[in-house]
């Protein structure tokens, strides 16, 4: 068999897995409650169709063949790339044993009730059974999945590969250094006004006024569509079929802008990757096995949130859109000039959801979390102890008392109820990317800042078509940061973004 072969079964693997996109972003938009039975069932159906493809002799021996084909290329070829990932995927899922993998899909579907009973109730005692359980099999995998250092970091390949525990404290460190004297100057600042953020904004003008910013900044509605749904996300059915959503809240008017903006930003990554990698290994995550071309979630992310934040919430976009979004929402907005909505939408304030928390505060949400799963990983943490843990880092980050374990505490978030532990990271990596990519495109292409200031985002956009998009997985992670700025992952343009922006909003001396 041959290098041919190779890439005609792994398209087959990707068809699978973008089958099961096409039901879960039916499965999140449209279905009706009693669909989710069934439909848990297809979904897990195609992922084992796909890892059982993946894993198959037909693969094995196309890889065989295609090793022979490339041997003469490059090591950074994408031919040379495609074999060495389909061999790593391999390699990665053939250590998992299938009854551990088995147990583990079991538990998450039993656990959701679960979770979702003892955040309703606040009580975590209902939960810590199945989460006991949880943490045991992560284990498990991760000594399964094999790590040098630290459990933590073979959880964390699944979704950042590369990333490991020692340095992401190195990375946190640096981070609360810089950001908790922000966050301390700021609650005893004055705050900016955002009375007319709360109020009446019909849904269709917001889901109008939605898809206008995000086609206008480069999403491309011919390859894709927005819907609304209660947790905004993105997914890609290749490149040329790339969805978003986003979720309406009537009295909060930022909610729907801004995670339209968030997922234009994930789907502009999977519509600019180069399209003779549609359907092969670099626009197919075999790992995690998600069909996506995006080289990791936080690179993923780096790009949601660098047109969230980075464009969305600069001065230069409210400065070109204030008269839109007052045409958008007639007669609600005409007492707010553009600075005035600049910093209600910049506000800054420690609060105990993740989900709702503001740019500035927003990394420590992450900290809190990968801190302490790696400790009941490693076993420094019992389970039992994981509320009061909680509720005494979150003091100790934001200075704010947890009233509770339900929505407002340990129990918030989704992900320990199906198992995923080790994905969080990836929503600071993408921030610190996010500032990471913005300076080196502004500062080594200065019409770039030009372009923003007129609205027009084309230049920018095409930077990072060039620098990060285009290339889907061909690169990893930090080889993609190395081209595109010079060195791997850095976290002070982040700091000096937070730092200026945040000090100029609240006048900190
Ligand atoms: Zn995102």
């Amino acid at each position: 068999m041959s290098y041919d072969d190779l890439i005609e079964v792994t398209g087959r693997v990707n068809d699978f897995l973008n089958a099961g996109s096409v039901l879960s972003w039916d499965a999140r938009t449209m279905m009706p409650k009693g669909g989710a039975e069934s439909r848990s069932k297809q979904l897990a159906t195609l992922a084992v169709a796909a890892r059982n493809l993946l894993c198959s002799d037909e693969m094995k021996r196309a890889l065989d063949g295609a090793a022979r084909d490339v041997a003469g290329k490059s090591d950074d070829s994408p031919e040379a790339r495609i074999v060495a990932q389909v061999r790593e995927a391999i390699d990665y899922h053939e250590r998992i044993p299938a009854a551990l993998l088995h147990r583990k899909t079991e538990l998450g579907s039993a656990a959701h009730e679960v979770w979702a009973d003892a955040r309703e109730k606040a009580d975590f005692s209902i939960f810590a059974p199945a989460l006991t359980d949880m943490v045991d099999i992560n284990r498990e995998m991760a000594h399964a999945i094999g790590f040098e250092a630290h459990p933590y970091d073979a959880l964390m390949y699944r979704f950042e590969p590369g990333t490991t525990h020692e340095g992401l404290a190195t990375l946190f460190a640096r981070l609360r250094d810089g950001m908790i004297p922000l966050v301390r100057a700021i609650s005893e600042a004055e705050k900016p006004r955002s009375d007319f953020l709360f109020r009446d904004f019909p849904e269709d003008a917001q889901m109008g006024f939605a898809l206008d910013m995000a086609k206008r900044i480069g999403y491309d509605t011919d390859r894709g569509r927005l819907d609304t749904t209660v947790h905004p996300f993105e997914v890609s059915f290749t490149r040329n079929d790339v969805r978003i959503t986003t979720r309406v809240s009537r009295d909060y008017l930022p909610m729907s802008l801004f995670g339209a903006l968030h997922e234009a930003g994930h789907a502009m990554y999977e519509q600019g990757v180069d399209p003779a990698y549609t359907r092969t290994p670099l626009a197919t995550d075999l790992v995690s096995l998600y069909a996506v071309g995006g080289v990791s979630f936080g690179a993923h992310e780096s790009q949601s949130r660098l047109w969230e934040n980075h464009v969305g919430r600069s001065r230069a976009f409210w400065a070109n859109h204030m008269g839109d979004i007052r045409v958008a929402y007639p007669g609600l907005l005409d007492d707010v000039d553009e600075e005035e909505f600049y910093r209600a939408v910049n506000r800054s304030e420690p609060s105990f959801i993740r989900v709702e928390a503001d740019e500035l505060t927003y990394d420590f949400h992450i900290m809190v979390r990968c801190e302490l799963e790696a400790k009941m990983v490693d076993g420094s943490l019992e389970v039992a102890d994981l509320p009061e843990a909680w509720n005494a880092t979150i003091k100790d980050y934001l200075g704010i008392d947890v009233p509770n374990d339900g929505k407002q505490g340990v129990l918030q978030d989704v992900h320990w109820s199906s198992g995923q532990i080790g994905t969080f990271c990836n929503y600071t990596i993408g921030n610190i990317m996010a500032a990471q990519l913005f300076e080196t495109a502004t500062r080594t292409t200065p019409d770039i800042h030009a372009s923003l200031d007129r609205a027009d985002y084309a230049p920018l956009r095409n930077w990072l078509t060039d620098n990060v998009a285009q290339h889907g997985r061909r690169f990893s992670r930090d080889e993609l940061l190395e081209k595109a700025t010079g060195r791997t992952l850095d976290p002070e343009p982040y700091l000096a973004h937070l730092t200026t922006k945040y000090s100029d909003i609240y006048a900190l001396a």
